[in-house]
């Protein structure tokens, strides 16, 4: 990962990336993760950060905000 140390001014990415805690589906951990909202919905794999058991994670834009699901993969 890089590190933005020569610029402590660095804002974040963009408004479309969103950081969002989900608990994972498997070992029940919160954990925060980055959705991106270039999309208006979306369905994706990502790895759990303490079990490493693959959460699918899919969103839906509302009107008001996001609605975020995650499940296990086999579900
Ligand atoms: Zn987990």
């Amino acid at each position: 990962m890089h590190r933005h140390s020569d610029n402590p001014e660095f804002e974040s990415a963009s408004d479309l990336l969103l950081e969002t805690p989900i608990t994972c589906p498997y070992c029940w951990e919160s954990m925060d993760i980055v959705i991106d909202r270039s999309s208006a919905a979306a369905e994706y794999v990502e790895d759990c950060q303490v079990c490493c058991q693959p959460i699918v994670i899919s969103f839906t834009t509302l009107a008001d905000g996001l609605d975020i699901r995650v499940k296990r993969e086999n579900d």
